[in-house]
């Protein structure tokens, strides 16, 4: 393939803001793609060089970037940092500077993506010395046969900085449009496609069109050009599976069902697919190769690759102890760590790991490599557990800050880690030589998980657990968890299998205190609509600083339409409270004199340059009503900034 095409096809990315377009054009996209090209095309278009949890960089700063845009261009390096003051992006500022070049020389030769792919990954293995002029010749030999937009692209790919807005999401659903037929289950939908589709093929579910003719939605004589000028095949519905979709097998272009429940589970089991083989090798470019060649048996079947992270099993959020131990028949408590979560990776005398991030962090830990290899006792497996730092001379957990310092080391390592040595809880299995183990409960799992370590006591060991419906006895585990620093605990199924990547209905349950809740002053609101017209319906939050009040976040959920309960504010209450204050009103939204102190919960607090105060709280939650407080006890924007601090590099 072209580059150019690629470059093309960024343009448009960048241009559009509407997900669909964009899962359109990268699925037109990947379906021109090669089979040779196909999987580093799908890496391109993520603006990437390697896979998720390959950590190579291509290692070229700003001011190399600079120098060797300067040179390839033939503008002085002054004309070029000019440039990107005024722009922010070496991309515009190739982009502009090529162009004014081309003039003068010709373009040698087209650009193609295999070879712009290889010079870029080849600038992450150029180490030592001379580095420099080798990485700069790389990018320079293509700078000098691209293209205005090609050399954009170029240099924002080389930066690691695409700028196009297609995040994971995108990807899989084009992968999933790109190689399987589009289901369409709309009858207007599919009367227009009859209309006008020519030369395509149809996988149509038995007498449906008939039956749309019938119905008046489509007149005889389009049916029978319909069928002439494309190819139609008809299938039972009951017959028809995400397998019939394979464009490879099947050719269809389109799927046309008549109920959106048969037609919506077709299209699911498809991205379902798709996603499945991404949490399994962390990798698109070889989830659409596989997608394309294989289908979705060949998604369905993709095997765990010893070495490659698989994204984990993520916890939901129960509202109360008492929730979540009634949530399963069998709960298992084991206290929530606060540390690190790792995925442990061994294949004979290999060790790897993994951050939930899938983060390659295995140089990072010598020492957990090394009790691996000793006390993991299977040939191979993978393993997952929580690191915990601890503190030498007392022995007791550090707080995570402390471990993040060894993530994120990338020298003097070994002295590190004598400084804070670690500890490994483990919770679970999900490989054991050659056999997955995704389907066997999580009761099965903690067996095996048993039999595969060989434990040492504080170092490397497994989760405590504990088997309980109880609740004193569930509280008490909690309490002593909390006492002990933790972070709370977590309520595991355990009937339930391990889904890859998911946050689930039936599995993890988290406990945990969640983060104090502010006193906030209501400074603004906007108009309801629809069953809330003539309400203020969502808050705009405020906190204090010292010029006044400063936004921080906007609330809609929380407060009751009706009163069910004695003290509750309804939204009606709540309009009339706030009405006289209003002192400025645009287009829906009105201004409110800071008066009226609320209680406010949220799951966490965000930058924000939304907000004047440049913190959003994450999902805010109305609680209370402070008639005791004035806007002058509300809470500043110190505190919103100490509790963003405290919960950063968490996770
Ligand atoms: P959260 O990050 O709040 O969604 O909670 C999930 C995280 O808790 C996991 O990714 C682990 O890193 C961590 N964790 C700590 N202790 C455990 C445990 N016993 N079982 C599972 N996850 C745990």
């Amino acid at each position: 393939m072209e580059y150019s095409k690629l470059a093309d096809a960024y343009a448009r990315l960048e241009k559009t803001a509407a997900r669909l377009e964009k899962t359109a054009i990268v699925a037109t996209v990947l379906q021109e793609a090669s089979d040779h090209d196909l999987q580093e095309v799908t890496l391109l278009l993520q603006g990437r060089l390697f896979p998720d949890w390959d950590e190579r960089e291509t290692g070229i700063a700003q001011s190399l970037m600079l120098r060797l845009i300067a040179s390839s261009t033939g503008y002085t390096e002054g004309k070029v940092e000019q440039l990107y003051k005024e722009l922010g992006d070496f991309g515009l500022v190739v982009e502009k500077l090529a162009g004014g070049k081309r003039q003068q020389t010709l373009l040698t030769r087209k650009l193609t993506v295999s070879k712009v792919f290889h010079n870029l990954q080849e600038l992450a293995a150029i180490d030592g010395a001379g580095s420099q002029e080798r990485k700069s010749r790389l990018v320079s030999e293509l700078l000098s046969s691209a293209e205005p937009l090609e050399a954009k692209y170029i240099v924002r790919t080389v930066l690691g900085d695409l700028r196009i807005g297609v995040e994971k999401g995108v990807v899989r659903d084009a992968i999933a449009r790109a190689f399987f037929a589009e289901v369409v289950w709309d009858a207007k939908e599919t009367a227009g496609l009859a209309k006008e589709a020519a030369g395509k093929f149809f996988l149509t579910e038995k007498g449906l069109l008939e039956r749309l003719a019938e119905k008046g939605k489509l007149d005889q004589s389009a049916l029978q050009s319909f069928r002439e000028k494309n190819d139609v095949k008809e299938m039972d519905v009951g017959t028809i599976t995400a397998e019939h979709l394979w464009k490879k097998k099947s050719k269809a272009d389109y799927a046309l069902i008549s109920d959106h429940e048969t037609g919506g589970a077709l299209k699911k089991a498809v991205v379902e697919g798709v996603e499945w083989a991404w949490f399994l090798s962390s990798d698109y470019g070889k989830v659409a190769a596989v997608a394309k060649e294989k289908g979705i048996t060949g998604l369905l079947d993709i095997e765990i690759a010893l070495g490659r992270p698989v994204n984990v099993l993520l916890a939901e959020k129960a509202p109360s102890l008492k929730d979540a131990l009634e949530a399963f028949a069998r709960p298992a408590l084991e206290v929530k760590y606060d540390g690190a979560r790792v995925q442990i990776h061994k294949n004979g005398g290999k060790i790897a790991l993994f951050t939930r991030r899938l983060e390659d962090i295995t140089d990072q830990f010598p020492d957990l490599v090394k009790m691996a290899k000793e006390r993991l006792k299977p040939d191979s497996c993978i393993v997952e557990g929580e690191i915990l730092g601890i503190d030498k001379s007392s022995g007791k957990p550090l707080p995570f800050q402390a471990l993040s310092q060894r993530i994120r080391r990338k020298y003097e390592i070994t002295k590190l880690a004598e400084a804070i040595p670690i500890q490994v809880n483990l919770f679970d299995i999900i490989y054991l030589d050659g056999r997955p183990l995704f389907s066997k409960s999580l009761g099965e799992r903690r067996r095996l998980l048993e039999k595969s370590v060989r434990v040492e006591q504080d170092k490397f060991q497994l989760t405590e657990q504990l088997l309980t419906k109880d609740e004193s006895k569930a509280e008490q585990f909690y309490r002593k968890a909390l006492d002990a620093g933790q972070e709370g605990v977590m309520v595991k199924n355990l009937d339930a299998a391990y889904q890859p990547g998911r946050r689930v209905a039936g599995g993890w349950l988290k406990v945990k205190p969640t983060l104090e809740t502010l006193d906030l002053v209501i400074v603004g609101a906007v108009w309801g609509t629809g069953k809330r017209v003539g309400w203020l319906g969502s808050l705009i939050l405020g906190c204090k600083t010292e010029q006044g009040f400063a936004e921080c976040g906007m609330m809609g959920t929380g407060i009751k339409e009706k009163k069910t309960v004695e003290g509750d504010v309804t939204l009606e209450e709540m309009t009339e409270m706030l009405k006289p204050h209003i002192y400025f009103e645009e287009a829906g939204t009105v201004k409110i004199r800071p008066k009226v102190v609320i209680e406010v919960a949220y799951e966490e607090i965000q930058q924000s340059p939304t907000y004047g105060s440049g913190y959003a709280l994450r999902f805010p939650r109305f609680v209370r009503v402070r008639w005791d407080k004035g806007p002058d006890e509300a809470d500043d924007i110190e505190r919103l900034k100490r509790i963003y601090e405290q919960q950063k590099g968490r996770g």
